[in-house]
């Protein structure tokens, strides 16, 4: 399991795993006050793992677990934290159950047998969703919420709806940290779930607000504020391109297939373009920020985008 524990401050760390696509998710720790996590992972034994990295400096599992937002590679392991506290907003929570690690293991191990979703098995083979129970947070965050880790603060503040519904970012005043969870991906293609690229591009510039020295992404390698920069000018820049598609009649995909990635061509999984092209679409027919996502017809998106531009299959050929 490829995993590093990162010192970025005093008594700041972060656990990273390197972007291999898909639930590579990254993680916080701040051990002040009990201690403070910054999302779990998506199974027990990489949560574990995690545990086992940040026990190289705690003295204790830490007291309290915050949960950027409800995707399962930011809190299906919250379980292992027995009696912690469990920070999210209203919205992360409500949406717990929309995610389900028993129909994951199914997919993962062929139950569904579905070709389409083939590619999206083999990328769920790395993980092992059994023995997983929701554990959504309990205290609620609306706005904001302000932690005093022993005279360290921490705050938590709601962004949402930008990558999901309940998005919620750690701001480390003092240390200049921010992790940022989902609402920014560092050289990998975002998706988005619920909300709109406003909101998104929004939440960006308060990260870039923020003026911090470090941020820790949802996925991807620790950056400065030229992360959230370069993924606000990409959601422009598509955003851009599919609205012109949009008024022009084409399809989603023929839309995808117009647009020149030019620098984010190097991005990892850049075929997630389709999710980012729809959810212009959906904007623009004046869906809800909430609209259901065809995931299936994504899936089919990717692979015809992967055909296009002569690739090879880039989701499940990773090894962990
Ligand atoms: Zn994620």
């Amino acid at each position: 399991m490829d995993m590093e524990l990162k010192d970025i401050a005093d008594d700041v760390y972060a656990c990273l795993q390197p972007d291999k696509g898909l639930g590579w998710s990254n993680s916080g720790f701040i051990n002040r006050g009990g201690g403070l996590v910054v999302d779990t992972f998506w199974d027990l034994p990489r949560t574990r793992r995690m545990m086992e990295l940040y026990g190289r400096v705690w003295k204790r599992p830490a007291a309290r677990v915050a949960n950027t937002h409800h995707n399962g590679d930011h809190c299906w392991g919250n379980q292992l934290f027995e009696g912690a506290e469990i920070i999210g907003h209203r919205l992360c929570a409500a949406a717990f159950g929309k995610e389900s690690p028993e129909l994951m293991q199914q997919i993962r191990d062929g139950v569904i047998a579905d070709p389409s979703l083939a590619d999206f098995a083999a990328a769920l083979r790395q993980y092992d969703f059994s023995g997983i129970r929701l554990t959504p947070p309990t205290t609620l965050i609306e706005e904001r919420l302000d932690l005093d880790l022993d005279g360290l603060r921490a705050e938590l503040i709601y962004v949402g709806p930008a990558h999901t519904i309940g998005d919620v970012i750690v701001h480390l005043p003092e240390q200049r940290v921010v992790f940022a969870g989902d609402v920014l991906f560092r050289l990998c293609t975002p998706i988005g779930w619920e909300g709109t690229f406003a909101n998104w591009c929004a939440a960006l510039d308060r990260i870039i607000a923020l003026d911090p020295q470090v941020v820790v992404p949802g996925h991807g390698p620790l950056c400065g504020v030229e992360g959230p920069r370069e993924m606000k000018a990409y959601l422009e820049y598509v955003r851009g391109e599919a609205e012109r598609s949009f008024h022009g009649g084409a399809t989603e995909v023929e839309a995808a297939k117009r647009i020149d990635l030019g620098p984010y061509a190097g991005w990892n999984e850049p075929e997630r373009l389709i999710f980012n092209v729809a959810r212009a679409y959906r904007e623009l027919r004046g869906e809800p920020i909430d609209a259901p996502v065809d995931v299936l017809a994504m899936v089919g998106g990717m692979r015809e985008l992967q055909r296009h531009w002569g690739g090879e299959s880039r989701v499940g050929s990773r090894e962990s």
